[in-house]
């Protein structure tokens, strides 16, 4: 298959601004090249895929980058900058598929989802998101009927916020298992990954970090200023040790000398990259009954779930957590979320999409 890609709308691949649809393309492009198919990527310019994905043809575009949806009221109208880097990638990407057998979205955003309507070329949608605008939630309601295979979701428990949808398509997500070492050390420091904004519920983390006395370390680009420095300023000075965005590589090394991650959202996080990247460098994860997360950690095995909100339980979890072997961690990744894994479910549903056209 020759496969074409439209990135985020949000920054360049490798700023951070993009969350995890960032480390999802590379995987995706990963898994697609290491089983024979072809990839193109369109991406905004400075972006960078990662080295092994080398033989994807990256192509750049320029312009504005669309408003993050989940930082927008959910009767938001549609905004389509000046100079729109959404419309210069889908012009681009039309151009491309012409010669390619789909065209795959991985931006959660209105435009690309409309245009399904109005183009013959098989063009499929990975959901990124829970609902986070009715304006897309109708549009894909309306899409759907026409096209009911050209939406995918990562966690059946996001895809719920699509009711329309009565028999979702899941592909979970994949990871490149060779990034990520294991790692056995079981008296480390408390982590937390994630854009430093709202939904990421990072209070709460910091919450548990206070009652114990430690210090939590927080990996991440900081989205919200007045959000990061709210938190700072309602909790002993120090309790949060800013590690900063690092890249991959880096950000498991570090994330590996972590005894637990606290995973805090304050959405229906539709995966939760970081939770299973946790995972892989063998640290569990206690986080939210909700969202993906509640789907990825298994309680008991890999993790805890604690109930929506309740940080005294989470905290009582981090005083158990040497209980859960790191070896199951890794383990369940390896059996549930690797890049081939991930790539072949991605294809299996993109082979039903192009039978439809
Ligand atoms: N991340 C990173 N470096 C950091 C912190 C985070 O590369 O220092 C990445 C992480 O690998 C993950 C993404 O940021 O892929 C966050 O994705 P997630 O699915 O957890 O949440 P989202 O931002 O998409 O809501």
């Amino acid at each position: 298959m020759r496969i074409v890609l439209i990135s985020t709308p949000l920054g360049f691949l490798g700023s951070g601004k993009g969350g995890g649809v960032e480390l999802t393309l590379n995987s995706l492009v990963s898994g697609l090249l290491s089983s024979g198919h072809k990839v193109d990527v369109i991406a905004p310019k400075n972006s960078k895929l990662h080295k092994s994905n080398e033989k994807a043809k990256l192509y750049f575009v320029e312009g504005e980058d669309q408003i993050s949806w989940q930082h927008q009221n959910y009767d938001s109208p549609v905004t389509i900058p000046n100079n729109s880097l959404l419309a210069a990638m889908l012009e681009k990407g039309l151009e491309i598929a012409k010669e390619a057998d789909v065209l795959l979205n991985m931006s959660y955003d209105w435009l690309p989802i409309w245009m399904t309507l109005n183009v013959e070329i098989p063009f499929a949608h990975i959901i990124s998101m829970g609902s986070e605008s009715s304006v897309i939630s109708n549009l894909i309601s309306k899409v759907h009927t026409k096209y009911p295979y050209n939406f995918a979701f990562h966690s059946k428990i996001q895809a719920n916020d699509y009711p329309f949808i009565k028999k979702p398509i899941i592909i979970g997500n994949g990871f490149k298992l060779d990034n990520y070492t294991f790692q056995d050390s079981v008296k480390g420091p408390l982590g937390w990954v994630g854009r430093v904004a709202p939904e990421k519920g990072l209070e709460d983390a910091v919450y548990v970090a206070n009652e114990l006395g430690e210090k939590l370390k927080v990996w991440g680009v900081i989205e919200d200023e007045n959000y990061a420095s709210n938190i700072e300023q309602s909790f002993p000075h120090g309790t949060i040790d800013w590690m900063g965005f690092l890249s991959t590589n880096e950000l498991q090394k570090e994330l590996g000398k972590c005894r637990v991650l606290l995973n805090t959202p304050k959405w229906n996080e539709a995966y939760g990259n970081v939770v299973v990247e946790a995972l892989a460098c063998g640290v569990p994860v206690i986080a939210y009954k909700r969202g993906g997360p509640s789907e990825i950690i298994q309680h008991g095995q890999t993790g805890y779930l604690a109930d929506p909100e309740d940080k005294k339980s989470m905290l009582s979890y981090v005083e158990i957590i040497e209980k859960i072997e790191r070896k199951k961690c890794r383990e369940w990744v390896e059996k549930n979320a690797s890049t081939d894994i991930f790539a072949n479910k991605v294809v299996n549903w993109l082979n039903k999409v192009m039978n439809e056209y």
